[in-house]
């Protein structure tokens, strides 16, 4: 009889820790995304477009990713992660995981910001005029989701003569794999 009842009283107990660990499971998996602001738009291989509001944005991005990429805030220079970065790979947008860059196409330049001289594909970038600060440039946006990158001038080396002034912060870098050329 004391034999049933304990095995009675396990039973009772396993349903009741069944019954509950799904939904604590679930709960610490959605701490960790906060956490680590889990961005479920980023994708290195779809390129559809994104037209995310800034609320669905301030989500999903890190603070120092949103203020770039959203509110066009300008980083620094000489001080971003990859203004004299020199890797082989390809750099995509860090809010929405869309292919820019080559690192073919950096160049070493005094600005002090991450220079390219083209993008990795026609549409990658797309521009705006820009006529803020009493200045009159060209904004370069990411082409999937309307993120601030930075700015396009003219004044950049051959074969294009053009400049792209980037911030680091709205770009990542993924290495090509070695012994291959990678993109996307
Ligand atoms: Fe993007």
């Amino acid at each position: 009889m004391m034999k049933q009842l304990c095995f009675l009283l396990l039973v009772f107990a396993l349903l009741l820790y069944s019954s509950t660990a799904p939904a604590e499971k679930i709960q610490t998996v959605r701490t960790m995304e906060k956490q680590d602001t889990f961005n479920p738009y980023y994708s290195r291989t779809d390129t559809t477009k994104l037209n995310l509001s800034d609320a669905e944005w301030k989500k999903v991005l890190s603070p120092e990713v949103y203020a770039t990429a959203r509110q066009k805030k300008t980083e620094l220079s000489f001080t971003g992660k990859f203004w004299d970065y020199t890797g082989q790979g390809t750099y995509y947008c860090a809010a929405c995981g869309n292919a820019l860059f080559r690192s073919d196409a950096k160049f070493a330049s005094t600005c002090g910001w991450p220079s390219f001289f083209e993008e990795v594909r026609k549409g990658s970038v797309t521009y705006l005029p820009d006529r803020s600060y009493g200045m009159v440039r060209t904004e370069a946006l990411c082409g999937r989701c309307g993120s601030h990158l930075g700015h396009l001038f003219d004044d950049g080396p051959p074969p294009t003569g053009k400049r792209f002034c980037m911030n680091s912060v709205v770009l990542d870098f993924v290495p090509d794999i070695q012994g291959t050329r990678k993109m996307q």
